[in-house]
């Protein structure tokens, strides 16, 4: 049995993993941790028999020891020691946003395997994370779907065969149009292909998702930028794509379903069955690729750009996308404010080159800030231009 810790149970991602888990004769759950929800959080512990949680949130944390037997572990500290204190063989990081990056330190630190969901830890701490977990000799093995299916591409390749990657994008709903002042956050969070939680549906909308995933992948794989495409693909049944020097390209198909790459994550290098349907291509039909419009949608753009900068620079465009999103989700500024306070952010600040993980944590605060104060000068600003809707509407 894998010993198996789940970072952002509650979520969309955690909650998947708990079905897959629960399908598995292979995978045990010894700990779970969450943001605040801890009702849910209770819950799951007590469906799958789980003796330790950990919640970030320390009044949730009081709650819920008050009212369960089993141990509950408290804020920051709480989730590194749940991991650290484990004896687990694998977590699954679940955990949204750069909140992320600190329990994958600690995993790989304590040469724990991390099935990764969160990308941003790899956004944001790219070379430092990829070193940490080269020094422990504990493996980073991808949930993204898009990463998943490279990961299953590339793994059988010899050094030197890879020519390109191709990560594949829905588009979003907004895909094929050009002026989006005047969109709203109930059409923004309307994703046509997949079902996640409220962030990366947003940067789902704005393409950030995919350049977010550019810098993932561009880490995971050791593949330079210039050598990582990408290409829309409304139906979202290819994956990836790679390209091999001999002129043979692999691509890896299925229906938008997390259950796959999550249990190809957890169970890595076994394959064990999930009740997923089998692609029936006759009923799919068509699959059609389209150019992304990095005109309409900047965040790609700007994604690729941090990425190719190095550095700071991707920590700062994650930060500023993180305050921007949720502005955006508040009623604060409108969806093209999002590029718009991410461009200016890393405009503004100084950019260095991390040497230590504390540097991150420093520009992540710093960029925040400077975000938060683009939302209050840009906010009203671009409101005039459109936008979505007025607060009392779209809270
Ligand atoms: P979600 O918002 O549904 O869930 C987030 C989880 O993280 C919740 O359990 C929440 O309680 C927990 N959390 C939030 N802040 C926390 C903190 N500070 N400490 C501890 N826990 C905290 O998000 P999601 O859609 O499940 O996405 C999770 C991650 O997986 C993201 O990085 C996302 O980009 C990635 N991902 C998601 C999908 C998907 O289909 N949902 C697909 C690919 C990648
Ligand atoms: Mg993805």
């Amino acid at each position: 049995m894998r010993k198996l810790v789940i970072l952002g149970s509650t979520g969309s991602i955690g909650v998947q993993a708990l079905e897959v888990v629960a399908a598995s004769d292979a995978l045990r759950v010894v700990g779970l941790a969450a943001g605040s929800d801890s009702d849910s959080l209770l819950a799951q512990a007590r469906d799958h028999g789980v003796p330790r949680v950990a919640l970030a949130d320390a009044g949730a944390a009081k709650r819920a020891a008050a009212e369960w037997g089993g141990e509950v572990l408290a804020a920051d500290e709480g989730l590194r020691a749940l991991v650290a204190d484990s004896e687990a063989d694998l977590v699954l990081n679940a955990i949204v946003g750069a909140a992320g990056l600190g329990p994958t330190i600690v995993a790989l630190s304590a040469g724990i395997d991390v099935a990764l969901a969160n990308k941003e830890s790899l956004v944001v701490g790219g070379e430092l994370v990829s070193a940490l977990a080269e020094a422990t000799d504990s493996q980073l093995i991808p949930v993204d779907s898009e990463h998943s299916a490279l990961h299953q591409l590339i793994r059988g390749e010899g050094p030197g065969t890879v020519e390109r990657l191709v990560l594949t994008a829905s588009g979003g709903p907004f895909r094929g149009r050009t002026e989006l002042g005047e969109v709203t956050r109930e059409e923004a969070l309307a994703h046509p292909t997949w079902e996640m939680g409220g962030k990366i549906t947003i940067d789902s909308a704005t393409l950030i998702n995919k350049g977010l995933e550019l810098i993932e992948a561009h880490h995971l794989f050791g593949i330079p930028y210039a050598q990582i495409d990408v290409v829309v693909h409304p139906q979202s049944i290819v994956h990836a794509v790679v390209h091999l020097n001999d002129g043979a390209s692999l691509a890896h198909l299925g229906y938008p379903d997390m259950r796959v790459p999550i249990s190809y994550g957890l169970h890595y290098p076994e394959r064990v069955d999930v009740a997923a349907p089998l692609l029936d291509l006759v009923a799919v039909g068509e699959l059609t690729f389209e150019e992304p419009d990095l005109t309409t949608f900047p965040c790609l753009r700007l994604a690729r750009e941090a990425g190719e900068a190095g550095g700071t620079a991707p920590c700062v465009l994650n930060a500023a996308n993180e305050v921007a999103v949720s502005a955006f989700l508040e009623g604060r500024i409108p969806f093209v404010g999002i590029a718009a306070v991410i461009e200016e952010s890393l405009d503004s600040l100084p950019l260095t080159d991390p040497g230590h993980f504390d540097d991150l944590f420093a520009a992540d605060e710093e960029a925040r800030r400077r975000a938060g104060e683009l939302v209050e000068r840009l906010g009203p600003a671009l409101a005039g231009t459109g936008g979505n809707g007025s607060p009392s509407e779209s809270a």
